[in-house]
């Protein structure tokens, strides 16, 4: 018999990243990792930038994740994204550039740069990064 599944969407303003069925769902929640399989109970969070992990036969894929919402019912799964991109869909340069911008910027420790700003570029280059890698 095959596995019971669930269906998983992610929407970003751009796009629909992703809308495949699903047996288990991991999202990286404001205040920790949640896991879904179907039929859990109906949910409402918000999501922080990090890792979103699918499971479906034995394969895991994973997503990157640039906050948001996600919505759990009637085993739906639905993110809604700033931006979300599969493994194969990010320029591994790009999120180094990215990451050596930010980097540089945290270490001049100048009253110019917006601090928050390049430690949340950090993060979604090191996202992308873990991902792609
Ligand atoms: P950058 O400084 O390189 O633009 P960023 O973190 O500021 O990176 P975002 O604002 O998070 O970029 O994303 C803008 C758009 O570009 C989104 O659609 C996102 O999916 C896409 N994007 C950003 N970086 C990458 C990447 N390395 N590979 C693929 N798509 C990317």
């Amino acid at each position: 018999m095959s596995e019971k599944t669930q269906r998983l969407e992610i929407v970003t303003p751009q796009r629909v990243a992703y809308k495949e069925d699903a047996r288990f769902v991991v999202v990286p929640g404001v205040e920790g990792e949640l896991g879904f399989l179907p039929d859990h109970a109906p949910l409402v969070s918000a999501l922080k930038v990090g890792v979103l992990r699918v499971q479906k036969d034995g394969n895991t894929t994973s997503v990157a994740l640039h906050g948001g919402f996600v919505e759990v019912r009637d085993s739906r799964v639905t993110v809604l994204a700033n931006a979300a991109e599969r493994s194969d869909e990010i320029d591994m340069s790009r999120a180094e550039e990215a990451k050596k911008r930010a980097e540089e910027r945290l270490a001049a420790k100048s009253e110019d740069v917006d601090t928050q700003r390049a430690e949340a570029a950090l993060r979604r280059a090191l996202t992308r990064l873990k991902v792609s890698g």
